[in-house]
């Protein structure tokens, strides 16, 4: 990995311009992350809100011919599809690859989730575990997802963070499980899967030629990590990455996401 460049906007803009002036280049598979790419990143997961300004590209993109959209998150696909609200047809990959669904004319169409008796008895111990770690600390907290347990230390003093981060890294390497440890999260999954293995997947069901992906985080990388040389990888925000483009934060990835898309419609 290499250090982002502070600003590389003029390289984006220049980038996403010319796919845009491509009908070759289809049809493009538009995959983005939520937090932290179409919506700020705030202390209560509850109180993230998607950018006007996204909400606007992805209602185009929604429409225009030869586009396929999808949004990607380590959300469980049911909170991603109330919290996003994203278009009809849009296909929704949540809890970092391990869950699929798409939103329908009805409401989300969810793929089922199955785990086997080894699997449910493992979230059984990693959801009390976590439970553990977050006991006694102040603004730790744990979720829990269809085959996942989330430890949140956002909102926790830096010292109180670290101990219950620790304390959940030690849990699933007791369990010999790889933990994700992204920002002030532990997510500890019993189906192994990530956002790369679910965009490769996604890729080749859709014939997608071409895979515009953003995202912030560091379980980001391993999406970034399928595209080839003819795709786009949009970092979001500071930090070392892979990705060939980056832009400062949300505000200013969705400014380019909207010209984009008013560009194709
Ligand atoms: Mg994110």
């Amino acid at each position: 990995m290499t250090a982002a460049p502070a600003t590389a906007d003029g390289e984006l803009g220049a980038a996403l311009a010319a796919l845009a002036d491509d009908p070759e280049r289809r049809p493009l598979l538009v995959a983005l992350d939520f937090d932290g790419t179409l919506a700020p990143l705030v202390d209560d997961p509850d109180d993230s809100r998607m950018l006007p300004a996204a909400a606007d590209a992805l209602a185009r993109l929604a429409r225009t011919p030869g586009v396929l959209l999808a949004l990607v998150s380590g959300r469980s696909v049911v909170d991603l599809h109330r919290r996003a609200g994203a278009p009809v047809g849009t296909v929704l990959i949540g809890s970092h690859g391990n869950e699929r669904g798409r939103v329908g004319t009805y409401g989300l169409e969810r793929d089922a989730i199955r785990l086997d008796p080894d699997q449910a008895e493992l979230l059984v111990a990693v959801g009390a575990g976590l439970t553990a770690a977050a006991r006694g600390r102040d603004g730790v907290w744990v979720q829990h997802k269809p085959a996942a347990a989330v430890l949140h230390t956002r909102m926790a003093a830096p010292d109180v963070a670290r101990a219950a981060t620790a304390q959940g890294l030690a849990l699933a390497d007791s369990l010999g499980i790889a933990a994700l440890h992204g920002k002030d999260v532990v997510e500890i999954a019993v189906v192994l899967a990530s956002k790369g293995d679910a965009l490769a997947a996604l890729r080749t069901e859709l014939g997608a030629a071409v895979v515009l992906y953003a995202g912030d985080d560091t379980t980001d990388e391993h999406a970034f990590a399928t595209l080839g040389p003819t795709d786009l990888a949009v970092k979001v925000g500071p930090g070392a990455t892979v990705a060939r483009l980056h832009t400062a934060d949300p505000r200013t990835f969705c400014a380019h996401l909207a010209e984009f898309a008013r560009a194709l419609d």
